[in-house]
């Protein structure tokens, strides 16, 4: 039998794609289990959508291509969707909507919407080769060919290869003309010379990070191998090679130059006391320490003269560190770069080298902040494939 559609990956985007499409419809995967990112996210509780979504919260070669799908399924799509299936959730934090439950309530809502409309899903199911033979598709798996009018790829990044995540949709995206935007790990922590930050693991405080890119305000967290945190997750996807990043360590204490005024005050009162323990009514006191030698900390407030003083709230409000690299696509949340843009149409997310071919979520050029806008983006991409592919 010819399908209409196959849609090779059940993960978000696949899963959702399926619920649109109508007609005979089938989705393959490798994997023993459909949608096993949902399921880890967010802790298990999937970090679904941000209520803030805007275009701005958005890399990509093309700043523009995702606007399209976002205007037509924005997170409260996907809100009254869960408020259809009776799925309560709640804001964490910065807009990001996660289900009070559990994540797996999102894949079995989403399995059977799609089974509903008739989709079949065949798990286990690797695809060996993919042809074009003029009028339809012809995939090659281990139980047989099957053929299909419309192929949309789903595949995700190279995120995790740990969970079976391939970089298959370049390779088919590569065999039908279209460019790939070079491919790196995102939301990712940054690895240091071993053990730099080892005495601080598992310390975390609010900080303000950027580079000449990007800025965030997040936590940051010490670990064994480096920094992460959702500071250091974001600012990493607009971080490169051998490229430093700058800290507030001060972003906690209202700001820089309260911190300045109150080590005047100390000083006027209580001159003999120690600095770094002064510090550490501010700053984490394991932080100070660590910091001490790096930034000079020594003597009593009495000791400092305002310059000093002032320079050490610059330094502390300025703390630069250059990553030896990242954890890699072992840990990354997402992969930047992908199917380059400039081969799809933003309407449909078909591909302009190929009728009937389809590249949507994570394996196109557009990646998300953390904070639900991943999933927002294989949402809302899915759903322009989907609609156009059931208008075909
Ligand atoms: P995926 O969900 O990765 O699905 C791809 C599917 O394709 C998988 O089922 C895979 O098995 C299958 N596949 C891959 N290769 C093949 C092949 N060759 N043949 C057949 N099948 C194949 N984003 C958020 O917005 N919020 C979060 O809370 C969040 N938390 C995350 C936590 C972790 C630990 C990770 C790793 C990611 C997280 N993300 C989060 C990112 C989010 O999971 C992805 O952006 C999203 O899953 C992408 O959807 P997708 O459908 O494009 O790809």
């Amino acid at each position: 039998m010819i399908y209409d559609t196959i849609i090779i990956g059940a993960g978000a985007a696949g899963l959702l794609c399926a619920t649109r499409t109508g007609g005979r419809t089938l989705v393959l995967d490798h994997a023993k289990r459909p949608g096993e990112k949902i399921r880890i996210s967010g802790g298990g509780r999937c970090n679904f959508t941000n209520m803030y979504c805007e275009p701005g919260n958005f890399l990509g070669q093309n700043r523009h291509f995702h606007k399209s799908a976002l205007s037509r399924f924005g997170p409260w799509d996907f809100v009254a969707k869960l408020d259809q299936a009776g799925i309560n959730w709640h804001e964490k934090t910065l807009g990001q909507l996660f289900c009070d439950d559990k994540a797996t309530q999102i894949v079995e809502l989403l399995v059977s919407e799609a089974k509903a409309t008739g989709a079949e899903i065949r798990l286990n199911c690797s695809v060996q080769s993919i042809a074009h033979d003029g009028q339809v598709f012809v995939l090659t798996t281990p139980h047989g060919p099957v053929q299909a009018h419309a192929l949309v790829l789903a595949t995700g990044g190279k995120s995790i290869p740990k969970m079976g995540a391939t970089g298959f949709a370049y390779d088919i995206a590569r065999q039908f003309g279209h460019e790939i935007t070079e491919t790196r790990p995102g939301l990712v922590p940054f690895t240091f010379p071993e053990g730099r930050f080892a005495p601080l693991s598992g310390l975390s405080l609010p900080v303000r990070v950027w580079n000449a890119r990007a800025r965030f305000e997040e936590a940051l967290l010490f670990t064994h191998r480096g920094l992460s945190g959702p500071a250091i997750l974001q600012i990493s996807s607009y971080w490169r090679e051998g490229e430093s990043v700058t800290i507030d360590l001060t972003a906690g204490i209202s700001d820089g130059r309260d911190l300045l005024t109150a080590l005047r005050d100390q000083r006027q009162r209580a001159g003999r006391r120690n600095l770094t323990t002064e510090l550490g009514q501010f700053l984490p006191a394991k932080l100070v320490d660590f910091l001490a030698p790096e930034l000079g900390l020594s003597g009593n407030l009495a000791d400092q003269s305002d310059t000093r003083l002032r320079e050490i709230c610059d330094a502390l409000a300025n703390w630069t560190v250059t990553p030896s690299g990242t954890e890699g696509y072992r840990t990354a949340e997402v992969t930047l770069g992908g199917v380059a843009t400039s081969g799809l149409d933003s309407k449909t997310m078909m591909s302009k080298h190929q009728d009937g071919l389809y590249f949507i979520g994570e394996c196109v050029d557009v990646t998300g902040w953390l904070g639900g806008f991943n999933f927002q983006w294989a949402w809302a991409s899915a759903h322009a494939a989907g609609t156009a592919i059931a208008a075909r």
